[in-house]
């Protein structure tokens, strides 16, 4: 069964009327259940794995792909999920915890510009300079901790953020890297059910963290600033996926397809091989045969 029409539902290029609540975190399309999605997670997979290897081979085209998401939403699962399809030396993983010293004797978007991928590599943040405007936003005592001028920091902070990061993901696009954004989007009563889970399964106890039942307190607020986000960096450039989270097959469908999908769009191939290189090739072919 297709999966095509699967990202596009998800997908917002244009935040001007974005409303978190039109999004259903339980929904799962037209896919009753893991098992009758099974063939095509496993198709998504196998077609990532190709496509980056030609994206390697080409070397041209970067590809970042930012995941957020509240606790226990699945961003560690679903970036597994995309690792295990594909070769390890061309894709690398960051992620963006608080800040440390050195990172806040510079500017927003120094610390994650070092790790941006080179051609031809897939980059993946767990995390990322949108939490500038996220956990920030939520808690205004952590811009105040920020070394950030004083004057700099009125009531328009966000807007301008917003601008800053637009005006960097086109920067990047024109240069050739394909950004997409994914945020996992889990429901307040799922997020409550894993945290259970955490509670209660030895083998689980070690992602529970007391600092995730403080977070949940803000969900309100937490929802508001990630509706404003997606509202005001969803471009076609850089489009935001609001992904359906409560049923992690579901997610692990959407978020590759996407992938998947994306990397077509790009029109892949092998690099050619000139004429020059064909001489060399045969000649290389001709001493190996030659020789014993
Ligand atoms: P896990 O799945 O292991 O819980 P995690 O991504 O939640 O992974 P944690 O160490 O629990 O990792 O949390 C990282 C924390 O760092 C988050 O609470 C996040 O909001 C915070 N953080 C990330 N970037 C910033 C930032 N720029 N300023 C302040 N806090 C930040
Ligand atoms: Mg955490």
């Amino acid at each position: 069964m297709k999966t095509e029409k699967v990202a596009k539902k998800f997908c917002v290029e244009n935040g001007k009327h974005f409303k978190l609540k039109d999004f259903d975190p339980a929904d799962t399309a037209h896919w009753k259940s893991k098992e009758h999605a099974a063939e095509a997670l496993q198709d998504g997979i196998q077609r990532m794995a190709e496509l980056q290897d030609k994206l390697y081979a080409q070397d041209s085209w970067a590809v970042l792909l930012i995941f957020q998401a509240m606790d226990a939403a699945g961003k560690d699962g679903i970036i597994k999920h995309v690792m295990s399809g594909v070769n390890p030396q061309g894709c690398q993983v960051y992620s963006f915890k608080a800040p440390s010293d050195l990172e806040l004797q510079h500017d927003f978007l120094w610390r994650t510009t070092r790790d941006l991928p080179e051609r031809g590599h897939i980059g993946i943040f767990n995390r990322s300079y949108y939490e500038e405007v996220l956990v920030v936003r939520v808690h205004p005592e952590i811009l105040q901790s920020q070394k950030t001028p004083r004057q700099l920091c009125g009531k328009n902070i966000w807007e301008e953020r917003f601008e800053d990061i637009r005006s960097f993901e086109r920067h990047m696009a024109r240069s050739g890297t394909v950004i997409r954004k994914f945020f996992l989007n889990v429901s307040k009563k799922e997020q409550k059910k894993r945290f259970l889970e955490r509670l209660e399964e030895p083998e689980k106890n070690w992602k529970f963290s007391a600092s995730d039942i403080r977070e949940r307190k803000y969900w309100d607020d937490y929802q508001k600033a990630y509706e404003e986000m997606i509202g005001n960096t969803a471009t076609e450039r850089a489009p935001w996926y609001v992904v359906p989270a409560d049923n992690k097959w579901f997610t692990r469908l959407v978020v590759s397809s996407v992938i998947v999908e994306t990397l077509e769009a790009l029109q892949l191939g092998y690099p050619k091989v000139d004429e020059a290189k064909k001489k060399e090739l045969e000649a290389a072919k001709a001493v190996l045969v030659a020789k014993k």
